[in-house]
């Protein structure tokens, strides 16, 4: 275990300017508060952090880093609060620790590997600062190196959720060295046989020709300097879990494998990369399809190279690798690299997006502290993470909400739910979801999709579901719509209505059926009184415009009984035949009246409504309707007009008390401004009109409104 000094000096060795006092106190308090803790080792449980905290070193990470390394498990693993390491160690590494413990609390939560890419996305997502992430590596590559202390059981667990998430997580950061560690260990661990036997073969092929490997690396330099090419070549034999998974990707026997053994060619700059090529091409054969330009076109996580595959010196089947230094550490090494080149030269790499902007700050930053504390992850945050029930992840888009997160998990979740509930509490559907959250749909058969969940939701998939099930049903809603509109204006003048009358007259309105006429009337296109009036053509007009005007413009409720029901809402689906006039905002509870609006069904007004004046001279598009005995649950919105006091705080008392009284403030337009007050109009979602007048009651007892009521 590295010594308390020791750690100090590696820090101190590439950066001067280390806060040596803090690192001192934090390997201190590491040590204390882990105290008589011990590892499956035996070891005593601080020597994993300071261990960590050396691995980070060989990536020369700021001191920032490494005290956040070594007091990486505290929160977790001891009676240490984020605020003690607050006030200790202040606020950054504080946050750093905090994100590594919520990101120990979340692996906990996820009980599924096989959704491995959205668990490294969601990690990813929640590493809001790279510093994180790179400590977690760290941390498991620890873990890792001392696998074989575990109980057999946990070690099959842990690399596997090593080889499904945490290497490909470090090759995606681009960190070569630490991926291929992580692979070597989890592979021998899950595949001992495989491992075994390939590691046998390797050693046999070596006893038969130890030189082979310098041979070929001292004909390779050769080769070069006859070119007048300044290279270094270095060569390996692949790793056995490289090996290994050729093996299972060619479907192939280890013999049939020939190329074992992979050479670099390290030179100076990008011409010389090809250059080397050439001299290589030109003097050995080339192997078909193996030849890949990943200078040219590199990886998505920034890996630049020349990858090639020839029948080299010895008459041995080889894969070389050509490179500038400067690709080489960024390949190796990562992010890290990126930070340890920011006193060199320019950096490459700049072919991705979260690259390109850690590289914008690395320009503009003028210390390494200051780059690695500007580095925000920008990988996935226009994505959020959530957990099913069952511990799988669903991945959605930046403010998804509980209907988005239904219609991800299945079209027939989406179609039937009435409700979630996120992290074990009820919250509305229109919710915005957060990374982590773990989220349960409540569906009832006696559901549908909602016109409401367009307001609200983001994902294409329900979208259209939400468009796919109007499109189907607001023929249905039409025809409904209208053949009740026909039946109460016949049974209004006391008239006979059936379909044998209907029938007759189809040709007249262009119909092949009695469903078309009754969509036509429910969507507008046809009134009822045209309908009316061609079935029975002696009828008179006249008598109708009485009717409507006493139920209009009179705000008493009618006497006269002799009128068939108001027309109910209920059974309609607002959105289809029916939607709430914008202009005077409709609640339940409210006296209403319908228009029949050519091409849109009905919509609904308040039976004061100033625009009702519009259409005075048409009765026939008025219509006589109730809210009925629906519960309705979705949201209606009511729209106040109010002074509020121009002074610190008065927008907070608003909103607060509005909420304090279950209403949802969804808009708020501010119409006049001066000194001394506000004039806003604000649309609140209610249940009702009760609820709209408690909220108003509420909001005259406050101070800072002077003045409040329902806006017309
Ligand atoms: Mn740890």
């Amino acid at each position: 275990m590295l010594r308390q000094y020791e750690l100090v000096d590696l820090v101190k060795s590439y950066d001067p300017d280390a806060d040596e006092d803090a690192l001192n106190r934090a390997y201190v308090f590491a040590m204390k508060k882990h105290g008589a803790q011990l590892r499956t080792s035996g070891d005593p449980y601080y020597s994993h952090p300071v261990e960590v905290a050396g691995i980070l070193t060989k990536f020369k990470l700021d001191s920032t880093s490494i005290i956040a390394g070594l007091l990486h498990d505290t929160v977790e693993d001891t009676d240490t609060t984020v605020e003690e390491i607050r006030k200790l160690f202040g606020d950054q590494v504080a946050q750093i620790v905090d994100g590594l413990t919520k990101l120990a609390m979340i692996e906990q939560k996820s009980a599924n590997n096989k959704q491995a890419e959205n668990f490294r996305k969601l990690l990813l997502a929640m590493s809001e600062d790279i510093r994180v992430l790179l400590i977690k590596l760290a941390d498991r590559l620890h873990n890792m190196r001392t696998l074989h202390f575990c109980a057999p059981e946990k070690r099959a667990r842990i690399a596997k959720e090593t080889l499904d998430i945490y290497a490909p997580l470090a090759e995606r950061i681009g960190m070569q060295e630490v991926k291929t560690e992580l692979e070597g260990i989890a592979f021998a661990e899950l595949h001992k046989e495989a491992y075994e036997s390939i590691q046998a073969r390797l050693n046999f092929l070596r006893e038969q020709d130890s030189d082979l490997v310098p041979k070929i690396i001292a004909r390779l330099e050769k080769d070069m300097k006859e070119n007048g090419i300044k290279a270094s070549v270095s060569g390996r034999e692949k790793s056995p879990y490289s090996i290994w998974r050729k093996m299972q990707q060619k479907n192939a026997s280890f013999e049939q494998l020939s190329d074992i053994m992979a050479f670099r060619i390290i030179v100076d700059d990008v011409g010389a990369c090809y250059q080397a090529l050439g001299v290589v091409h030109s003097k050995y054969h080339m192997v078909p399809r193996r030849f890949k330009d990943y200078i040219s076109t590199p990886k998505p996580n920034g890996y630049k190279s020349i990858h090639t595959g020839v029948i080299g010196p010895e008459n041995t089947r080889i894969e070389i690798q050509i490179r500038t230094q400067e690709m080489h550490e960024v390949n190796e090494k990562g992010v890290a690299a990126h930070w340890a080149y920011k006193q060199g030269e320019r950096v490459v790499g700049k072919n991705f997006r979260w690259i390109r902007e850690l590289l914008e700050i690395l320009e503009q930053a003028s210390n390494p502290e200051e780059f690695l504390e500007n580095t925000k992850l920008e990988m996935y945050n226009d994505q959020v993470f959530c957990f099913t029930p069952k511990g799988d992840l669903i991945g959605l888009p930046v403010n998804s909400t509980p209907v988005d997160f239904a219609y991800a998990v299945h079209s027939s979740v989406g179609d039937t739910c009435v409700g979630a509930k996120i992290n074990g509490e009820i919250r509305p559907l229109r919710t915005v979801l957060q990374n982590g959250d773990q989220v349960e749909i409540l569906t009832s058969k006696a559901q549908h999709p909602s016109t409401e969940w367009d307001r609200f939701v983001v994902t294409g998939k329900a979208k259209a579901a939400i468009r796919r099930y109007v499109r189907a049903h607001k023929r249905d809603q039409f025809i409904t719509l209208g053949q009740q509109l026909l039946e109460r204006t016949f049974k209004n003048e006391n008239l006979e209505f059936g379909e044998k009358g209907l029938i007759n007259v189809l040709p007249n309105f262009e119909a092949e059926s009695i469903d078309d006429i009754y969509a036509k009337v429910g969507e507008g296109l046809v009134t009822a009184w045209d309908v009316m009036k061609a079935v029975y053509p002696a009828y008179k007009q006249s008598k109708l415009g009485k009717v409507v005007k006493s139920l209009t413009f009179s705000k008493t409720p009618r006497k006269d009984k002799s009128k068939a029901e108001p027309l109910k809402i209920k059974g309609l689906i607002p959105g289809m035949a029916v939607h709430y006039a914008g202009c005077c905002h409709p609640l339940p509870g409210d006296r209403i009246v319908g228009i029949v609006t050519t091409g849109k069904g009905v919509a609904i007004h308040t039976i004061d409504c100033k625009l009702l004046e519009k259409f005075a001279d048409e009765p026939e598009r008025w219509l006589d309707i109730s809210w009925g005995d629906a519960v309705d649950d979705s949201p209606h919105i009511g729209r106040l007009k109010l002074m509020l006091a121009n002074e610190p705080g008065s927008l907070g008392d608003l909103s607060n008390l509005i909420a304090r009284n279950n209403g949802n403030i969804c808009n708020l337009n501010i119409v006049n401004r001066t000194v001394s007050y506000f004039e806003l109009l604000v649309d609140v979602e209610v249940k009702d009109l009760k609820h709209l007048t408690d909220i108003i009651a509420a909001l005259r007892g406050s101070k800072v409104v002077s003045y409040v009521s329902r806006a017309g």
